[in-house]
């Protein structure tokens, strides 16, 4: 059964990647949705995203596919490399799955694309709300990311735990002509992660295990000399990367737990809000997609919204743990140190020249998944 959602009165608070993807489910099965966000301006951070198979079924079944590949590229492969520059293995995402399409997108052209085709689905975006306590209303969705009130509102507030790892960001222009693909550099307690966007830019992120603590927070500026500094032996082309780098953000990464409480029948959570996750396998963003597009599915079949609520915690608590957990442990992969360096480098390279793709298969449970084939029923 479905129809649940038509003319139904839903907020969603946090216009993010969840909250906009929400917003266009919801309003695409008839409800009339409110998006309320802080921020006076639909602004998004210079950083770039990556986004899998997984998330792009949700954008290709809200018909948006075309327009977001007018704006992102195909990313071709992910290669891993030691701090030399010397190569560890390939990950060829073209050739393991031809129909899978994995997309490097600027985080502003997917924001500003998903708030235009919200609003032309006729959801209302309040900007300059910035939600303390829950909305009124029958349905509130906290989409509110990271620090969320709604989450804090349903679980308390919760301390994060430090990982002891500090990441800087930073954007630099480079030549259109570069290759579509993820470079990954790997030395002693450091990696760093790069790629090209359009518009002949390349994002970085650079990770240092550091024990002085820094803030958890995207807009904390710092001197690029540090950036150089932390990353002055590795080889080409880290370092004539970060030589062109003006501009870095730097920020402490935690771990967080999954929210033990999603929703309580009225509220409910998606995104960071439910679920933050470290940056190690690029998966935040996707898992706010394809909860939003689930959210909207469960609702729209059910229309006793208490059970499409816990319904929905349900079908998404076991597969967001297990992605947060696998991030958990690529950071550690990416750092070893030592004997164990020399001995996971060795085995990926073996790896990789008998048995290519094998790699990759091990994120089959990951990218295969498609939100929008999951049967849901009452
Ligand atoms: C370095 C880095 C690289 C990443 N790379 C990738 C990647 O390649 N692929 C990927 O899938 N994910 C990636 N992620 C993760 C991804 O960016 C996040 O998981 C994703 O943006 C979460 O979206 P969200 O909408 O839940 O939260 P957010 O994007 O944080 O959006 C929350 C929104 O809510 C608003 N808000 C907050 N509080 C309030 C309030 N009280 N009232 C009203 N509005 C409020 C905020 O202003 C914001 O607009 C990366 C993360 C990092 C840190």
């Amino acid at each position: 059964m479905s129809g649940g959602l038509r003319n139904r009165f839903a907020t969603i608070v946090g216009a993010g990647v969840a909250g906009l993807t929400a917003a266009l489910a919801l309003a695409g099965k008839g409800a009339r949705v409110t998006v309320l966000e802080r921020a006076p301006a639909i602004r998004e951070l210079g950083a770039g995203l990556q986004l899998s198979p997984n998330a792009m079924r949700v954008i290709d079944a809200l018909g948006l596919g075309e327009g977001l590949r007018r704006i992102s590229l195909r990313n071709e492969a992910v290669r891993l490399h030691d701090d030399q520059g010397r190569g560890v293995a390939k990950l060829d995402l073209r050739g393991h799955r031809p129909d899978a399409d994995f997309r490097l997108i600027h985080r502003a052209s997917l924001i500003e694309y998903l708030a235009d085709a919200a609003r032309r689905a006729g959801v209302s975006i309040e900007l300059g709300q910035e939600v303390k306590h829950p909305p009124e209303g029958d349905l509130i969705i906290g989409a509110d990311g990271l620090h969320s009130n709604i989450r804090a509102f349903l679980n308390g507030r919760e301390v994060p735990f430090f990982t002891h790892q500090t990441a800087w960001r930073a954007i630099i222009r480079q030549p259109e002509t570069a290759l579509a693909e993820a470079q990954v550099y790997m030395g002693a307690h450091r990696h760093l992660v790069s790629y090209p966007l359009p518009g002949g830019l390349r994002n970085i992120v650079a990770v240092q295990e550091r024990y002085d603590w820094q803030e958890e927070g995207w807009s904390h500026q710092d001197d690029p000399d540090h950036l150089r500094a932390a990353f002055a032996d590795f080889a080409a082309p880290v370092r004539d990367w970060l030589a062109a780098v003006e501009r870095t953000h730097i920020w402490g990464l935690f771990r967080h737990e999954v929210a033990h409480v999603w929703q309580d029948g009225r509220l409910v959570l998606i995104g960071d809000a439910a679920h933050p996750t470290l940056p190690f396998i690029a998966q935040g963003a996707a898992m706010a997609i394809e909860d939003a597009w689930l959210l909207a599915a469960c609702l729209d079949a059910d229309p006793d919204q208490a059970a499409a609520l816990a319904g929905f915690e349900q079908l998404r608590r076991p597969r967001v743990t297990r992605i947060v957990r696998a991030s958990n442990q690529n950071a550690r992969n990416y750092h070893l140190t030592g004997v164990k360096r020399f001995a996971a480098h060795l085995a990926l390279r073996a790896a990789d020249r008998l048995t290519p793709g094998l790699m990759l298969s091990r994120f089959d449970w990951l990218y295969d998944f498609d939100p929008t084939g999951v049967l849901l029923s009452r």
